[in-house]
């Protein structure tokens, strides 16, 4: 394929030339053990300090709050079953979170839930957004942690975290939330919007796969989740990842450089998508337009499957997705669809397209060239298109 348009971002992301820049150091000449006392390990020690810094500073965080993780999956285990582990030693074994997020989240409680735990799983409204009211109603005096997701995968909501944080505040149950699709495309502050515990991943924003980072608010004391060395202050062992921890700290500092400008091209971007792809007869936008990152297109074809429309796409160098990277493959349609209320047959004919910095105006013109095109084509084959056509006549 000699052209290839990417639209899959909130699946991963390339690499910058920034951030690989500033890792070939530490791949190369600087290889030190950070917890080594000669020199070069001194130096990568440094390294790592200097990312953490960066880090914190994109957050609103303190240096010391701030966890390097081996992934986005593992910062949001280590933060719901530490914080759940902790509680349950004082009687608190009920956890809060929402029928939405991502599967680092629900598969961790489903499998807290095999320990004894009780899992409220809030419904979400047919726009994609969890209301507050819900969750100061789910929370009960053994409430141990509410975990809800900053922005959604599938959908791009992004949800009223200060008002759920200040909920939680109020009434003392620690607040986590999964921001690996929000960094970067939202402004995060921390202390501002009274979160306890974030979870990050490099491969998002344009750092390497393999690395995340958990905040742990100050005073936030949870189990740990590796056991070994004594590691970024005692609580995750295992040598760092250097090199990539340093891209992270490039990453996310990129990120926040001409941030509104960023954003308002990429709102551009996403507008003018789901504008044209809306002129398409039968269609959907799934999830509301208002908080909706500015990165995140996802709508649905009646009468087609996401599948098709996929190697169609992949056939004309689109890359895209159906739901999300992690359930394709599977034939259940995404439970985020079916949460959002919408039928099977609908859930299963969604595609999202998700920009990211280096996607143009020239892209989005040549997707919105190549899709109806494609949605005719398969239409054309459908069974259930035409059966649903004979049925308007009727009407
Ligand atoms: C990608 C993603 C994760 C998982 O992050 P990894 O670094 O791939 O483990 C978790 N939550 C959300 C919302 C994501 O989009």
């Amino acid at each position: 394929m000699d052209h290839l348009v990417y639209l899959d971002n909130s699946a991963t992301t390339k690499i910058s030339d920034s951030v690989l820049q500033a890792m070939m150091p530490w791949l190369t000449e600087n290889y030190g053990n950070p917890s080594s006392l000669y020199s070069i390990g001194q130096e990568s020690r440094a390294a790592v300090e200097e990312a953490r810094a960066r880090v914190a500073a994109a957050l609103g965080a303190k240096p010391r709050e701030i966890y390097f993780t081996g992934c986005g999956t593992e910062s949001d285990n280590w933060a719901v079953k530490g914080a759940a582990r902790r509680l349950a030693a004082r009687g608190k074994k009920h956890i809060i979170t929402s029928a939405f997020e991502h599967h680092a989240i629900l598969h961790t409680c489903q499998s807290l839930e095999k320990e004894g735990f009780e899992v409220t799983y809030l419904p979400v409204s047919s726009e994609g957004y969890v209301d507050p009211a819900d969750v100061e109603k789910a929370i009960r005096p053994d409430t141990a942690i509410v975990s809800i997701m900053y922005a959604n995968n599938e959908i791009g909501t992004i949800q009223p975290i200060a008002e759920i944080g200040r909920i939680c505040r109020e009434k003392k149950v620690w607040f986590h939330t999964d921001a690996v699709q929000a960094v970067g495309n939202v402004r995060i502050n921390v202390e501002e919007q009274n979160i306890d515990m974030l979870s990050l991943s490099g491969h998002k924003i344009h750092a390497p796969k393999g690395v995340g980072v958990l905040y742990i608010r100050q005073g936030v004391f949870i189990d740990n989740f590796m056991d070994g060395g004594a590691q970024e202050t005692r609580h995750r062992a295992g040598t760092e990842n250097l090199a990539s921890i340093v891209g992270l700290g490039q990453a996310i500092e990129d990120a926040y450089t001409n941030f509104d400008e960023k954003v308002a091209r990429m709102t551009a971007l996403r507008d003018k998508l789901i504008d044209g792809l809306l002129q398409i007869p039968h269609t959907r936008l799934n999830g509301g337009r208002e908080h909706r990152l500015c990165t995140n297109v996802n709508i649905s074809f009646e009468g087609i499957e996401g599948e098709g429309i996929l190697l169609w796409l992949d056939l004309n160098g689109i890359a895209a997705s159906s739901g999300s990277a992690c359930t394709s493959g599977s034939l259940d349609p995404s439970h985020v669809l079916l949460a959002i209320g919408l039928d099977h047959g609908t859930a299963h004919g969604s595609l999202r397209l998700s920009l990211g910095k280096y996607n143009t105006e020239e892209d989005v013109d040549y997707a919105l060239q190549v899709i109806p095109t494609v949605i005719e084509r398969l239409r054309a084959m459908s069974p259930v298109w035409q059966q649903m056509m004979l049925e308007e006549q009727k009407n």
